[in-house]
């Protein structure tokens, strides 16, 4: 009998940045259509209690603790699962910091941490992955990107240039990796209940604007991003390639 069309059975997923938040509902998601995963995060502690969580529902889990922003600890990562024999059939680039405030008040530090961690890193964990993905022939990479790959707004300044980068290093790898079997694509979350936005959500004003800009008239919840994390990441979407599907509650067809 054939594999159901969205079926993730017999693949491995890396999904950074999955200790928590959008990652970690991703990752869940991504299981329960049967992949087995490879966890990531810095705070190796956090890491091993959301791995060891995982486990005890079932799931096939392997805790990575790496610096994504760290070309060198990103390769040895890679080196690691070699030597175990595990080859990553699917890469969710989902690790990401926000820092806001005025654009004129940004250090360059600042800066570099944010580009880093939200672009950079997609190039260096994307590249190991591709690396690998190009003999076998086979390989899904989704690229965490925002509603801020489209549209800026004030105090986010290298978030939003980060994020837009994302949208063209996607299609930057579909152009370059199509030919060799893998499928690049995004996914833009709009505003979601994670500890990111947590000053946001406690913030009665910002709250309000978000909800009447939202057509959905709410804040997203991390799982609602599992849907087009399976699409992209089984065959169903083996001719999609260098997209981005915004799942933001209709913000982004409004604003
Ligand atoms: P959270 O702050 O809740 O979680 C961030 C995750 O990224 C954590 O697992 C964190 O690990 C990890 N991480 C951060 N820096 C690094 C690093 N240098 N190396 C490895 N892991 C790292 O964020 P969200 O879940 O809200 O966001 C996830 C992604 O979704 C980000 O790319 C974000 O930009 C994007 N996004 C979020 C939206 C939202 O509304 N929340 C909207 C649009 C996009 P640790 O626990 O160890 O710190």
């Amino acid at each position: 009998m054939k594999k159901p069309l969205f079926s993730l059975e017999g693949k491995t997923a890396l999904v950074t940045g999955s200790s928590r938040g959008l990652g970690q509902a991703i990752a869940i998601g991504l299981a329960e259509a049967g992949a087995r995963l490879v966890l990531n995060g810095m705070d190796a502690d956090r890491l091993a209690k959301a791995a060891d969580a995982m486990r005890s529902q079932g799931y096939a889990v392997l805790a990575e603790p790496f610096d994504v922003t760290d070309e060198a600890a990103v390769v040895a990562a890679f080196q690691r699962l070699d030597a175990a024999g595990v080859e990553i059939d699917i890469l969710v680039n989902n690790a990401g910091i926000q820092v806001r405030k005025p654009l004129v008040e940004f250090q360059a530090e600042e800066w570099r941490r944010v580009i880093d961690t939200n672009l950079s890193s997609a190039f260096f964990v994307g590249r190991e992955a591709a690396k690998r993905m190009i003999p076998r022939r086979q390989g899904k990479i989704i690229n965490i990107g925002s509603l801020m790959s489209a549209f800026a707004r004030p105090t986010v300044a290298p978030y939003t240039a980060a994020k837009g980068g994302i949208k063209l290093l996607t299609q930057a790898m579909a152009a370059e990796w199509a030919e060799h079997g893998i499928q690049a694509n995004a996914i833009g979350p709009g505003y979601m209940l994670t500890d990111m936005n947590e000053a946001l959500t406690s913030n009665p004003q910002f709250d309000a604007w978000v909800k009447g800009r939202t057509p959905s008239r709410r804040w997203g919840r991390p799982e609602e991003l599992v849907g087009a994390a399976v699409f992209l990441a089984s065959s169903a979407s083996d001719y999609v390639n260098g997209q981005i599907i915004y799942v933001d509650g209709g913000m982004s067809a409004v604003l």
